[in-house]
């Protein structure tokens, strides 16, 4: 399991359908190792080539069809950077002061959690992964 580099990459622009997506336990656990190979924070599933809407997020959390419900708080900037880009750094302005998130986990239980800070911005940075949306299209380059 590698990561796809390519930003024109179909799997990297497409935006995955929502639909019923069973995915064998030890792909997952794949996903992990190689978001912690990477030392990355999250991973989405078709940065490896799965057009499923999974991603993982450091730790050990998966969230399968992760949906944001709502968002409290202001737009606060910070650079982002993605494994599928590399040398590639972007301001991204998100809300993160807190989001509450709707997901299957990795035995499909449905959950609904809040996130913030740090965690908040990677969950809708791999999300937009799977809408087809890289970092390039939602920030401006970061200026020192
Ligand atoms: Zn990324």
């Amino acid at each position: 399991m590698d990561i796809l580099k390519n930003p024109r990459h179909p799997m990297l622009t497409y935006k995955l359908p929502h639909r019923v997506m069973l995915i064998p336990p030890e792909d997952i656990k794949a996903m992990l190792k190689c978001m912690h190979k990477y030392m990355a924070l999250g991973l989405a599933a078709n940065q490896v080539g799965y057009p499923l809407r999974i991603i993982t997020v450091d730790p050990h959390l998966v969230m399968i069809d992760p949906q944001v419900i709502s968002v409290k708080g202001d737009p606060v900037t910070a650079y982002e950077v993605c494994l599928s880009l590399p040398g590639v750094t972007r301001a991204v302005t998100r809300i993160v002061e807190e989001i509450t998130v709707t997901y299957k986990d990795a035995e499909y239980t449905l959950c609904e959690t809040k996130f913030s800070a740090m965690t908040a911005r990677v969950i809708q940075h791999e999300i937009d992964h799977l809408n087809g949306i890289l970092i390039t299209e939602r920030g401006d380059e970061w200026k020192v």
